[in-house]
């Protein structure tokens, strides 16, 4: 028998034969083979070059272009990412550039690469409310129905067009709903207004009333069969400051209180409750809410909000108090106290409200990763709109903004949504 000998290197224990020695220099597989995995490591970080595809560049069509681009990945090339988020990068965009991307958007659909088509005119349309009517016919011809609020700048002839194909169309009747929704223009409004009254034939066929697609795109119909919109406007982004230099151009905005730990407990879970934002009344972003106290807060249980709508109201003297109103959700007593969630106690510094307003759809597709806290404008949705109706006085409530929780904790998820009801002074918070 051939005796084994032990690996050469310092601390292994392995054995091996002679001849795997020979061919090795004295190293056992494993050792051999991490020692290759180490050489090429070292060999990366020792070649590897920063490749700066935005060297030289300024014009922000031909940056976003090459953010559109999937780039060949290799392990010896860093990209240098580009000094601006992509969102900035679109919102520095020209009237005339807008236009540059949107025809680039529809080269792109023409030649196949549809989703990222897609991508480029979603962004123009939230981020800049840009019209696409002379693109519209072109994107129905290609069958792109979704997403809806492309279709929302619809010329007349379209949106007539639409209203005859919703009616013999099952297998896109969904989409076209939904893009009627976004249109919502009068001609609309009297349709759903009239299908309220005497559902189509094909209304058992969808999960809801026809009229109830209209939350879909911000607004529902009133009794008197108006249209009443569903959020506040204008939009005002909230957003942390960059802690990384500690700084922000003081123009752009100012801080605001958020998350702060309130007195009051909550009388399900036992947790403090959380003020989400408080705003005073003044500012231009509640410019079209009444609110009788000086300032408006949003208070809620941020653990329960994530079971059920937590309503407050407000008491004379402007502040906010759990309502008896609140039902406890099914299921609400089984959770446990141990994973109760709390914002840090500095959670909420450093947040600041935008100076100035921005597109009331812009935080309103959350899957494209915009800022999404904001006081005003469309809320984005994670799964279906859901505005909650008041206790009081059974009105559907306004929304108010939102707080995207990953903003708020390193692996923090999920939003709350804020709402509020003028005539009865109560607010409410959900959480998709
Ligand atoms: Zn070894
Ligand atoms: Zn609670
Ligand atoms: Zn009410």
């Amino acid at each position: 028998m051939t005796e084994r000998i032990p690996c050469i290197r310092e601390g292994c224990t392995n054995t091996i034969l002679p001849a795997t020695a020979a061919k090795t220099g004295g190293y056992c597989m494993p050792c051999k083979q991490e020692m290759e995995r180490e050489e090429r490591r070292r060999y990366i970080e020792a070649n590897r070059r920063d490749v700066n595809l935005y060297e030289g560049l300024h014009d922000p069509v031909q940056i976003l272009k090459i953010m559109h681009t999937p780039h060949v990945r290799d392990p010896l090339i860093h990209y240098v990412p580009y000094e601006r988020s992509q969102e900035q990068v679109y919102l520095s965009l020209s009237a005339e550039q807008q236009e540059e991307m949107r025809d680039y958007a529809m080269e792109l659909i023409r030649t196949d690469d549809i989703d990222t088509g897609k991508d480029i005119l979603l962004y123009l349309v939230c981020y800049h409310d840009i019209s696409l009517a002379a693109q519209i016919p072109e994107l129905l011809e290609q069958e792109i129905y979704d997403p809806a609020i492309l279709h929302k700048s619809a010329s007349a002839q379209v949106r007539d067009l639409l209203l005859q194909q919703v009616h013999n169309d099952d297998e896109n009747r969904n989409h076209i709903l939904m893009m009627l929704a976004h249109i919502g223009d009068e001609v609309v409004v009297e349709q759903f207004r009239q299908w309220k009254q005497s559902p189509p034939a094909w209304a058992d066929q969808l999960y809801v009333r026809p009229e109830q697609y209209t939350f879909e795109a911000g607004w529902e119909l009133t009794k008197d069969g108006e249209r009443r919109e569903l959020f506040i406007s204008p939009s005002y982004s909230l957003y942390k400051s960059k802690d990384e230099d500690g700084t922000i151009a003081p123009s752009s905005g100012v801080p605001i209180q958020m998350l702060q730990t309130s007195t009051g407990s909550c009388p399900w879970c036992g947790t403090a409750l959380t003020t989400l934002v408080a705003l005073d009344v003044g500012h231009p972003a509640l410019q079209n809410v009444s609110w009788q106290a000086e300032k408006l807060q949003i208070r809620t249980c941020v653990n329960c909000s994530c079971y059920g709508v937590v309503y407050m109201e407000t008491s004379s003297a402007g502040e906010p108090f759990w309502s008896a109103h609140n039902v406890m959700p099914v299921g609400m007593d089984d959770i446990d106290s141990e994973n109760s969630l709390e914002p840090a106690p500095d959670a909420g510094d450093s947040f600041y409200i935008s100076t100035e307003p921005r597109q009331a759809f812009h935080g309103s597709e959350w899957a494209m990763e915009p800022s999404l806290s904001q006081i005003g404008g469309h809320p984005g949705w994670v799964q279906d709109a859901a505005y909650p109706v008041c206790p009081c006085c059974s009105t559907t409530m306004r929304a108010v903004g939102q707080v995207d929780w990953a903003q708020i904790e390193k692996y923090g998820e999920g939003m709350y949504y804020m709402f509020l009801c003028e005539s009865c002074q109560m607010t409410a918070v959900t959480y998709q």
